[in-house]
């Protein structure tokens, strides 16, 4: 039996929306106190908690599990693109890494898994690298000082991408199988609004997702762009430089809406503050070393961090100038930073799925 076009096209429509893995509903919750006990029992606990194991290992050691933390640290830039295949074996290249994330993570630099340094690690972070292509977007990035002490602040992604001069009124968007209630929507909006005052951008939610400048969308493991999401904990979330304007946050979080004291659970992470955080890289800020910024690389679960810091402020009026309807704004006094840092190259799936979706659409 033969189908009609139409058919196929609808066909094909629903297949794309329903069949499609990458997208999961995201679990929301206004506070801590309203997360049900038996959803916190169904959650698993960090996918980097073995690395508790390693704590006092040093360079000669080969210890089972170092593999997986060479995988880690390849994953956030500090082991370059050799190889994924890697061997328990404690050697120069994770030494190195040891030593490098210790310089940017304000540790002791011992090369040695110490358990402050285990203990950062553990933290859940962005998902963006620290380090792409052997430079550093953190303290690795700078020249020390006069004294031997680097100078920490913001950073951009490698050729300092922005948005351009002429487009200052952005436009976002939330990925329309996320079904996100106004009242997240809102915490997007605060968001937004936290980087808007500080510069001449604006920000205004479009209906429109494929035409939106800003792309925010919330899913689940592997979602196609190469950059797999990995359970509760772990990466929480990532967004790419300009132009893409991607925003992509891990839907298995335990995501706290509307609590603005956003007080202790283990798992509970707080939306707003990996929300001011991502769009940072949205606009085209790296991470800095400032532990205080936005742009800090970990967050504490249950902690809630909203305010640009004085870095974030200096950082992205560098970028974009300032809010020429904000008169109490900071000016840049940092003397030296490095152009760097960033994102890996990534699929263009995501988008291939909407287009082909809004085509169907079209064509109907
Ligand atoms: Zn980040
Ligand atoms: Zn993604």
């Amino acid at each position: 039996m033969k189908t009609s076009p139409k058919v196929n096209l609808l066909l094909f429509f629903f297949f794309s929306l329903f069949s499609s893995s990458i997208t999961a509903f995201p679990h929301f919750f206004p506070n801590v106190s309203s997360i049900p006990p038996s959803f916190l029992r169904n959650i698993t606990t960090s996918p980097w908690n073995s690395f508790n194991n390693l704590s006092g290992c040093h360079s000669g050691q080969k210890v089972p599990g170092i593999s997986k933390l060479k995988n880690y640290f390849h994953y956030f830039g500090y082991i370059g693109n050799t190889t994924t295949n890697f061997t328990d074996d404690f050697d120069d290249a994770l030494e190195s890494a040891v030593k490098n994330y210790q310089l940017n993570f304000n540790l002791n630099v011992t090369g040695e898994l110490d358990e402050s340094t285990v203990k950062q690690i553990l933290k859940p972070r962005c998902g963006v690298a620290d380090i792409v292509n052997g430079s550093s977007t953190m303290n690795t990035g700078k020249a020390a000082s006069m004294t031997g002490h680097t100078v920490a602040h913001y950073s951009f992604f490698p050729g300092r991408p922005r948005w351009p001069s002429w487009k200052q009124n952005l436009t976002y968007a939330f990925d329309p199988r996320n079904q996100l209630s106004d009242d997240v929507k809102r915490v997007f909006a605060n968001a937004f609004s936290r980087w808007s005052e500080w510069t001449p951008l604006t920000f205004n939610e479009s209906s429109n997702y494929f035409t939106a400048d800003l792309r925010i969308g919330f899913y689940a493991g592997d979602h196609g762009d190469g950059e797999e999401f990995d359970g509760v904990l772990g990466t929480l979330a990532h967004a790419f430089a300009p132009p893409r304007g991607l925003l992509h946050l891990d839907s298995d979080e335990t995501w706290i809406i509307n609590d603005a004291l956003a007080s202790g659970s283990a798992t509970a992470m707080d939306l707003e503050s990996v929300a001011v955080h991502e769009i940072g890289h949205l606009l085209g800020l790296g991470h800095s070393s400032v532990e205080d910024a936005i742009m800090f690389p970990t967050i504490s679960s249950g902690l809630r961090k909203v305010e640009l810091a004085r870095d974030d402020v200096e950082g992205i009026q560098e970028l974009y100038g300032t809010n020429p309807d904000n008169n109490g704004t900071t000016g840049p006094s940092f003397g030296e930073r490095e152009m760097s840092g960033g994102h890996r190259e990534s699929s263009v799936l995501v988008q291939f799925l909407f287009l082909a979706v809004g085509l169907a659409f079209f064509v109907l």
